[in-house]
């Protein structure tokens, strides 16, 4: 049995001990802790930079990246602005129509013209308000964020999701869209797997209209031309007020410019301010449709093109690139998404039997694009004799 003291005295001992060695364990540890904070610092800078992949077009990329941002923020923020002109622009386009051309037409054109002209315009005005009505609204298409049994190629970066075939990232619109095509800021909207037809179908049926515009305006736009020009060099001030002085003539005539005698010869045109309109309004109409037809019939064909090889406009890169890489090896590089010509239109349509192209083309359809988008087996045409 020991005695007290000696129990203190180990204990004393003990706490002398501990006490010694205190500094020197607090020591080990800011050191030990330094260390730790200064290799997480290696890893974050090394994180922002470090890619085994690194090359120029990485470089350019980062370097690039500010634009990249200010231009996605500003397309997603105008895209309600474009929304809103293409509505204006179309709506102004209809009442000029209803208001001026439809008058006319009534009251100078043969009885099979007015007929043409009040179904084909009507027909195609329906068209163009529901494809875009169908455009603006419908979702592209987005992979599952959880986890799922469909077969993926790889990993978005952005959205840390498995990406099935077809499927890219939009950064306008911040997360994967299924077969994407591209972000299109006059619908506010990604073209992809469920809209990619609606949105086909809109520019084609607004190129037509704007073609049929402009060819069935083109006199009516040369007469009011023509008459706003007279009106001009007759010298009809903006109040209607015919000026008959000959000497004022000449001096509000550009210099350099003299008229003929039958400019004090014949009277001068008189317009009411109605008429006025109506020729600014006719001119207005045809240089806008015309306009259009030349700029959105251009993309459509493009388009057209893309969908008869059946590419999208981010596989039509991908692609051109994967060719050049197999022809350098000697390969030939094959789509896998091309059924042939036809087919491509009958998948891309959801033509599957010859009515179809009445009821599915040429009037207003609703109906699902053929498969799910995540999964891309062929369709039942693809063993046909019209595949390529
Ligand atoms: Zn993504
Ligand atoms: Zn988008």
């Amino acid at each position: 049995m020991r005695s007290w003291r000696w129990y203190l005295s180990r204990v004393m001992r003990l706490f002398l001990r501990w006490f010694r060695l205190c500094p020197q364990r607090g020591r080990r540890k800011r050191q030990s802790r330094v260390r730790d904070l200064w290799n997480y610092w290696k890893v974050i800078m090394k994180s922002l930079y470090f890619n085994v992949l690194n090359n120029s077009d990485t470089v350019l990329d980062c370097a690039f990246e500010p634009i990249y941002w200010l231009v996605d923020n500003l397309t997603r923020w105008f895209g309600v602005v474009f929304v809103s002109l293409v509505i204006a622009l179309t709506s102004s386009v209809v009442i000029i129509v209803y208001l001026c051309v439809l008058p006319i037409i009534f009251s100078t054109y043969p009885f099979h013209w007015i007929l043409w002209h009040l179904c084909y315009g009507h027909w195609n005005l329906l068209m163009v308000v529901f494809f875009y009505y169908k455009a603006t609204t419908t979702h592209p298409g987005f992979p599952p964020q959880e986890k799922s049994d469909i077969p993926t190629v790889t990993i978005c970066k952005k959205c840390i999701v498995p990406k099935p075939a077809r499927t890219h990232h939009c950064s306008i619109c911040n997360r994967c869209i299924l077969k994407m095509d591209h972000h299109c800021p006059w619908l506010n909207n990604c073209v992809g797997h469920f809209n990619h037809r609606y949105f086909f179908s809109f520019c084609l049926y607004m190129s037509m209209g704007c073609i049929y515009c402009s060819i069935s305006v083109k006199d009516m736009f040369l007469d009011a031309y023509n008459a706003i020009e007279s009106g001009r060099y007759m010298g009809v001030h903006a109040q209607g007020e015919v000026i008959t002085d000959v000497g004022l003539i000449y001096s509000l005539l550009p210099p350099g410019d003299t008229p003929g005698q039958s400019y004090f010869q014949t009277p001068p045109p008189t317009f009411t301010h109605q008429e006025r309109m109506v020729h600014k309004s006719l001119i207005y109409l045809w240089v806008l449709t015309s306009s259009v037809a030349v700029a959105l019939g251009g993309l459509t064909l493009w388009h057209a093109l893309l969908i008869t090889r059946g590419e999208t406009s981010v596989e039509r890169h991908i692609n051109h690139k994967e060719r050049k890489r197999l022809k350098l090896k000697g390969k030939l590089f094959r789509n896998p998404y091309h059924h042939g010509k036809l087919n491509n239109w009958k998948v891309f349509l959801g033509v599957q039997k010859q009515s179809h192209w009445l009821t599915r083309v040429l009037l207003p359809s609703s109906h699902a694009p053929h498969g799910d988008g995540l999964t891309w087996d062929s369709p039942a045409y693809r063993n046909n004799t019209m595949a390529i």
